[in-house]
């Protein structure tokens, strides 16, 4: 690699370093915005939480975990059964449809216990990547990165990654981000891509990143807020 190349890789790896670090300081204390009790509870809030916010995911589950706490119950119901806890969730016969199933192979396959292993998980009906990542790192502590909507629209723009879906993103992150900070940091760019770095409305002008955000450094900050 020429001079030039290498002080290059050493500007970006300073910028990306410098990015965390701001994230880990606005954002110290973060975790999930679901409430949940165990494993189960937080994969059928995940499966929920699919174009629905959290707020609205907590209010369906307080009444859904009051009547099918666990898998074992869930498991019995059909899902015309869920379909009135779930009506204020967008696509939800589906999810109910999901939900059943996923309970069934949890009790008969797994013991009534969600699995904790990333290839088992992603066989659940209503599991991909994104839902079994959050399982793995919230439930179980392992680490893994999930990208959801906010990971990956911030990231972008961050210029932490450039890929050009879900799964290249993770990838990417996963390489320019300590593995001891990627729960923290899927949390933290999640808290800032809902405070600041909104899909339509960026506060590039008020934001703490603005000096070592990628798009900013691209386009320059002549108009603000940063236009998409
Ligand atoms: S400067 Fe703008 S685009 Fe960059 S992270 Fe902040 S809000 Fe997002």
């Amino acid at each position: 690699m020429s001079s030039v190349k290498v002080n290059q890789h050493e500007q970006e790896k300073k910028r990306i370093e410098q990015v965390l670090k701001m994230l880990a300081m606005h954002y110290p204390q973060v975790k999930t915005g679901l409430v949940y009790d165990n494993s189960f509870q937080l994969l059928v809030a995940t499966v929920l939480s699919a174009q629905t916010t959290d707020q609205q995911v907590n209010k369906i589950t307080a009444r859904l975990f009051e009547a099918l706490p666990t898998a074992y119950e869930m498991a019995r119901r059909k899902p015309s059964d869920l379909e009135p806890y779930l009506k204020r969730v967008g696509l939800y016969r589906h999810k109910a449809s999901y939900l059943v199933e996923a309970s069934k192979i949890i009790v008969e396959q797994h013991g009534g216990r969600v699995p904790d292993q990333f290839a088992e998980l992603i066989k659940l009906p209503g599991v991909g990547r994104k839902t079994a990542n959050i399982i793995i790192s919230s439930a179980y502590g392992q680490p893994a990165l999930a990208v959801d909507t906010h990971v990956f629209r911030v990231s972008r723009r961050l210029g932490l990654a450039d890929g050009k879906n879900v799964d290249a993103v993770e990838e990417q992150l996963k390489m320019v981000i300590p593995q001891d900070q990627w729960i923290a940091s899927h949390h933290r760019l999640i808290a800032h891509g809902r405070t600041l770095c909104q899909a339509r409305n960026p506060q590039c002008k008020n934001c703490f990143l603005n000096e070592w955000c990628f798009l900013i450094l691209e386009r320059g900050n002549d108009e603000w807020p940063l236009k998409n």
